[in-house]
């Protein structure tokens, strides 16, 4: 079967037919670097990251390609507020482009250690600007935008699927209907979305700006992703993704310019991730539920437990992320990890169960499934050691958990010592300081079993 994937403009299943023969072009937007990402975030670029193993592993050469925004993001997606970087260098005292930098770096850091594969390339918007400014002319050239003394605007009244994208409809709308929202009494029409802010009125004190033909200015948020797309992928490219947030504003935007500037598609197919929960509610700073990997460290889990965790839902379901549920990830992963440490070198696959896996894959990314059948294997008493080593390393190829090449523990001398005593406490009844011995193991992240050779501990991962 080959693979199919759930596309949310064309509200069904579809099987992936790439533009090139064998090749996949695909892109996902990047995060906004102003501040930490959390788990939710990071939920969506293990989706994108196992996506990208699975595509490869189903034989696709596949270009993935990730933008860092680094500037243009106002806080709200619709044009309001301030850009997210200029407020991001005022709350910590720092330029723009020193936020950029200090977060881009720990979002590195956190997909490294989530062990998720580095896009292709990964553009930032700021080096970009001239391929967005050439978009913004053809769409003023072709009558599909307008200036105004603020920005230049998408007439949105040019793109006739608009209203069948976003899911509203905007006609009778009347402008300022919201107040939140800072409008520009020169736009036409409220859901006019900006291509570019001009460096006056309220973003007069803008850091970024750049020359272009309507004087100094910065882009907005939606043309960074089309010029990035574009430049990297050609247009239209394949496979286009993100979490559920962006179907209703960002990638109709993206869509309606790109496509009234050349008159065909931006990408075949689009993809969208449910949202991560914690405790059931949207994670926000004020709940006090925005969590980071490194307060899932803190806890000691382990970023691929997380990984592990994500993995155990469909992407299209919503991911409620507890700790009870992170700890039984955990241990199951540990399980795994310990079992799989223990196999014999790898000898050949065992076929039936990677054409099952491979199935689940093709069948909407189920990694549920899949990893069900990574278990199935496992614990299967018919398939030998070796064989068993050879298919968890091709399944690993997808799953990204780092279980190739897993050896069994090699113990300290002092816990080597602390084993030796607690046999010889059991050898001896002296339960005691058996049960002493076995305290001070568990204190030490290790969890003990007493088997018929006596005591077996295990590193918790
Ligand atoms: P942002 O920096 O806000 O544009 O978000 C970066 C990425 O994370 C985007 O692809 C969002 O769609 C995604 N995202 C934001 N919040 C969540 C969440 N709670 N769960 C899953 N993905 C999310
Ligand atoms: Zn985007």
């Amino acid at each position: 079967m080959p693979l199919n994937l759930y596309d949310t403009y064309k509200r069904k299943l579809v099987t992936i037919e790439p533009i090139e023969k064998g090749k996949i072009g695909f892109y996902s937007c990047g995060p906004t670097v102003y501040d930490f990402v959390h788990i939710g975030n990071l939920r969506t670029y293990i989706f994108n990251d196992t996506l990208k193993r699975a595509l490869k592993y189903l034989g696709y050469k596949v270009k993935h390609i990730m933008n860092i925004t680094d500037v243009g993001h106002l806080v709200s997606d619709e044009d309001a507020g301030e850009d997210k970087l200029e407020k991001g260098a005022k709350r910590e005292g720092k330029t723009v482009w020193e936020v950029a930098r200090y977060y881009t770096k720990f979002f590195l850091a956190d997909i490294e250690a989530l062990n998720i594969e580095m896009p292709e390339v990964m553009p930032r918007a700021t080096e970009t600007i001239p391929e967005m400014i050439e978009i913004v002319k053809i769409l003023l050239e072709k009558g599909a935008a307008y200036e105004t003394d603020e920005a230049i605007y998408f007439d949105i009244s040019k793109f006739p699927d608009y209203e069948k994208l976003t899911g509203q409809k905007f006609k009778d709308k009347k402008q300022g209907a919201r107040d939140e929202v800072v409008t520009d009494p020169q736009k036409k029409n409220p859901a006019d979305f900006a291509l570019w802010f001009k460096t006056v009125g309220r973003f007069k004190e803008h850091t970024m700006h750049w020359s272009s033909p309507w004087g100094e200015g910065f882009p907005g948020w939606h043309i960074e992703c089309s010029a990035m797309s574009r430049k990297f992928l050609g247009q239209p490219f394949d496979l286009h993704t993100s979490a559920i947030d962006h179907t209703k504003v960002h990638h109709p935007n993206e869509i309606a310019q790109s496509e009234a500037a050349y008159g065909i598609p931006l990408a075949n197919y689009w993809v969208h991730a449910e949202f991560l929960l914690v405790d059931g509610h949207k994670m926000s700073k004020s709940l006090g539920n925005l969590f980071r990997l490194s307060d899932l460290e803190e806890k000691s889990f382990s970023p691929l437990d997380f990984r592990y965790l994500t993995l155990t839902a469909h992407y299209r379901n919503k991911l409620n992320f507890t700790w009870e549920g992170l700890k039984a990830a955990s241990a199951a992963h540990a399980n795994l990890r310990n079992l799989v440490s223990e196999l014999n070198e790898p000898a050949e696959p065992d076929e039936k169960y990677l054409n099952e896996f491979r199935l689940h894959l093709e069948n909407d990314l189920n990694t549920a499934e899949a990893l069900a059948v990574l278990w199935k294997l496992i614990k299967s008493p018919e398939i030998a050691s070796g064989v068993k080593r050879a298919t968890v390393n091709e399944m690993d190829k997808v799953l990204g958990l780092n279980l190739a090449g897993l050896k069994p523990e090699v113990l300290s001398p002092e816990i080597a010592e602390l084993v030796e005593r607690r046999d010889f406490a059991r050898q001896s009844r002296d339960w005691k300081k058996s049960d002493e011995l076995r305290r001070n193991l568990e204190a030490q992240g290790f969890s003990v079993e007493d088997g018929p050779q006596g005591t077996k501990v295990r590193k918790n991962s």
